[in-house]
């Protein structure tokens, strides 16, 4: 029996209001224990926002189109929301005021391109893609990034959220650097597609943790950590702390268990007990969620504490979000 029978869902997710582009419903299905065959094309993408980005992403891959394109359109949504407190010029700034992106992209032919620690530029996903595409090289990073990016046909954008701007002046008052787990002081959108040719693709983008130190960098544009795709074999990404994910290299451990045959579901188990192995008590005071999706179409994930969530996309799942395990039960 697979896990289908437990979904709760709503009317108001179906085809006909997502083609419209009206409001998406914020249906949770319940725990995806067993990762569940579908059909290609399939996206998948972290939290909520990934419902909306995953309209975009579904336009592409449903009209014949490559995932990497896919997986750009689909996160370039959540970069472009003015609102988003965790993804895009909108996000939270670091503890000295200012707002710094990085991104990273991977195609089916371990192509991969990163930027971090980006200033003013709205889609640092397209920067990525670009260095990926024109330049020998993998990450760029700083004012070398923006350098590049200026050259390259994008234009500074000054865009402050008061929203942010008001969070950053009431976090001025005590200054207390403290992640708050699962509240949006960070959250990426990290979205994996496999498209009708099968081929997979990647793409990860984020403001940062809040308050951060100016000049830190996290897991999302660090290929192998906050995204890692082998087409071989399949795909995945992360969210949460960063440092937590970098520590083990956890896309690409999720992909490489994968390869040892375990399921999307479990490899993204299998990598959180590592990281539970490693900083023991620690992990109870932070959030990592993984999402993966295999060469076959099977797709899971799992996380340390309850709360996170994955949009699902494909021809006989209309959009859904899924509520992942976690390690930590539910309060
Ligand atoms: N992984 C991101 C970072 O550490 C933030 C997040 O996903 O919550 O920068």
């Amino acid at each position: 029996m697979t896990s289908r029978r437990s979904f709760i869902k709503t009317a108001a997710l179906g085809a006909g209001v997502i083609s419209t582009g009206q409001s998406l419903q914020s249906a949770v299905v319940e725990n995806q224990h067993k990762s569940v065959p579908m059909n290609k094309p399939l996206v998948l993408s972290t939290w909520d926002f990934g419902l909306k980005a995953n309209v975009d992403a579904w336009a592409i891959l449903s009209a014949k189109g490559r995932a990497l394109d896919a997986v750009e359109a689909g996160v370039k949504v959540a970069e472009n929301d003015l609102h988003s407190l965790s993804v895009g010029l909108a996000g939270l700034p670091d503890r000295e005021g200012h707002t710094t992106l990085d991104a990273c992209i991977m195609d089916e032919h371990y192509n991969c391109g990163s930027v971090a620690f980006l200033e003013k530029i709205k889609n640092p996903i397209s920067v990525a893609r670009m260095v990926m595409e024109k330049t020998p090289h993998i990450m760029l990073v700083g004012s070398g990034a923006q350098q590049f990016a200026l050259e390259n046909g994008f234009t500074l954008d000054d865009y402050k959220n008061p929203e942010a701007q008001k969070a950053y002046e009431a976090w001025l008052v005590e200054k207390q650097y403290k992640p708050v787990i699962n509240i949006e002081n960070h959250d990426t959108i990290g979205m994996i597609a496999m498209d009708m040719q099968g081929n997979l693709s990647g793409a990860c983008t984020t403001s940062g943790l809040a308050y951060k130190v100016r000049g830190r960098v996290g897991d999302s544009p660090i290929i192998g950590a906050g995204l890692y795709v082998d087409n071989e074999i399949g795909a995945a990404t992360a969210t949460g702390t960063g440092e937590e994910v970098i520590r083990i290299a956890g896309t690409h451990l999720v992909v490489e268990l994968m390869r040892q045959k375990y399921s999307p579901y479990e490899a993204c188990k299998e990598a959180v007990m590592r990281m539970v192995k490693i900083r023991k008590e620690k992990t109870k005071d932070f959030q990592v969620g993984f999402i993966a999706l295999n060469k076959a179409g099977e797709f899971g994930a799992y996380c340390l504490q309850p709360g996170f969530n994955y949009a699902v996309f494909s021809n006989n799942i209309a959009n859904e979000l899924f509520k992942s395990d976690s390690y930590y039960p539910e309060q």
